[in-house]
Order: C-alpha cells, then structure tokens, then sequence
C-alpha cells in the first residue's frame, strides 16, 4: 500500500491512478496540530488495513494528478541520518570513516517537504547546496534495543528521501537543517511490496543528466544495522525516518534545476530547485572549495 498527504494534510492511499481519502479513519481534522495522524496510521495499520482495502474498493477517489501532494509524514519525532554509509561517497569524500564506525546524525523534522514542493535554496554566496539521493526507512512500531535479526517486525515501509545539504567544515546538522532540505515522497510504500529492500536500485538525476546510480546491496551499514544502531541509542517511534546514507555522484543543484529520485519497487518524485531569499547566516561567511575525488 502507498501511503499519502495531500491538499492540505488530508491522508490517503494510492489505488492505481487514484489517491483514495483515508483521513477520517484516523480522525484526520485541519485543525489538529501537530499533524500526526499519519503517525497513528503507521501505529495501528494492521487494525486499520481491512477498513482501508474496503474503502479502495468503494470509493472512487481523486485522480492523483490533480492533488497536491504533500509530505507523507508530516510529524516524525526524528530523522536518523547515517553519514558515509556508501564506500565509493567516503572515497569521493576523502572520508576515513564509515557509518558503521560514526553513528548516525539527526535532520529536524522541519526540514521535511513532499513531492509537491520546491527545495529552496538559502542565500549563502559562495557555498554549494548538493543532492544526496537515500532510501528511506519508516519506523513502524515502538522500540529500543532491537537485535539485527528482528529489524522487520519494526520496519513499516519506505520511501525516496533527499538529504540537501550546505557542503562546508562546519556543523553536519546545521548544514542540513534548512526548510526543505529534506524531500520524501513520493509516498510511503509499505514494507510487504519491497520484497528484498538490499537490493534496490537507486537514480537520481538533475535535469537529464545522470548524477547517482547505486544499489543498496552497497550499503556499509546495512538495514538491520542501521534499525540496530539507532535503537540501541534511543527510543524509536512509528513515523520515525532513518536516512541510510548516500552514494557517490554528489553535486550541486541550482535555481531552476530540477532534481529527480527513483528507487526501485518504491517510487519517483522530481522536485523544481529555486533561489530563496532567507537562510543568510555569519556561519557561511568564509566560502567553501570542496574537492570531490573522482573515481579511479
Ligand atoms: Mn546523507
């Protein structure tokens, strides 16, 4: 099942060309805030599917290409992000080391958008924005202390994720942190259609050209590991995302590009890139040559 936000916050599921509204099972309301029915959704999807498979059924729904889409989870408690967890991005990098030796970093949630939005570039003259095309894990159900061979029971499903960020020296997060910085979408499959999620070919693509090509086979830190890692640090919630980590190819983007993801049995979404006017800050005032390895 392909889970969705749209106009405005509403949930829904995919059904072929159709986006079908689930939103009052979950007692979706404009008004709620935070805006975490997706996460109740994910937390008691089992109770909820039979209801959904009935309404997909019935109900005759929007045409998909005429909503808005939005983020599909809107309110996690946090965005797991594993650094350097591809071999050929570490090499490209000059990196040392490796995600399963470095642990993960946090996105705020803020920085989420959805297929419908623009990534918005913030004024920093003399500093380059780059893609980073990941898989996307959603967290299903609560847990801590989750052994690598249990990780599925805690895995709900997955999506197209882009972690932007400001390249430069100083603080990983911050660099990470603007708005939009991190587009998922275009939905949430759930993890029953992505039969073997270690093997997924992964492309991103800036206008017609052809920046990154992997497959999560390549992943240092693998799924079970990164559930494992992450749980036995914190308390994981249904909604939560983990950010496996990007491979090499990584390039800068620029006001009226447009950045396309596609990851295999789970979706595809192209986000316009505009010049925004905010996100000045003194931290960026030194600019930042970096140099990217090419492969040998
Ligand atoms: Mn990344």
């Amino acid at each position: 099942m392909k889970i969705v936000t749209f106009d405005g916050g509403r949930i829904g599921v995919v059904s072929q060309d159709r986006v079908i509204d689930i939103s009052d099972l979950v007692d979706f309301s404009a008004e709620e805030w935070p805006p975490v029915g997706v996460n109740r959704l994910i937390k008691d999807f089992e109770r909820f599917r039979p209801q959904i498979e009935d309404r997909c059924q019935t109900a005759e729904g929007q045409l998909l290409a005429d909503v808005t889409l939005g983020t599909p989870i809107p309110w996690p408690s946090k965005i797991v992000a594993y650094p350097v967890n591809y071999h050929d991005h570490g090499h490209e990098m000059g990196a040392s080391y490796r995600a399963n030796h470095q642990g993960f970093f946090l996105k705020p949630p803020s920085s989420l958008c959805g297929p419908s939005d623009v990534i918005e570039l913030p004024d920093v003259p003399g500093r380059e924005v780059h893609h980073e095309s990941e898989l996307g894990i959603i967290i299903g159900r609560t847990c801590r202390d989750v052994a690598r061979e249990d990780w599925q029971n805690y895995v709900f499903g997955y999506t197209c994720l882009l972690d932007m960020v400001v390249r430069g020296k100083e603080e990983r997060v911050f660099r990470k942190a603007y708005d939009s910085f991190c587009p998922i979408g275009p939905w949430v499959v759930t993890a029953d259609e992505v039969v073997d999620p270690a093997n997924l070919n992964m492309r991103l693509w800036v206008n017609e050209e052809l920046r990154q090509e992997a497959n999560t086979r390549d992943l240092v830190l693998d799924i079970p590991g990164m559930v494992e890692m992450a749980s036995a640090v914190m308390t994981l919630y249904p909604g939560d995302i983990i950010a496996t980590g990007t491979p090499a190819g990584v390039g800068p983007v620029h006001d009226g590009d447009t950045v396309r993801i596609s990851i295999d049995h789970v979706g595809e979404m192209s986000l316009p890139v505009i010049q925004g006017t905010r996100g000045s800050t003194s931290v960026f005032v030194e600019p930042y040559q970096l140099h990217i390895a090419k492969e040998k």
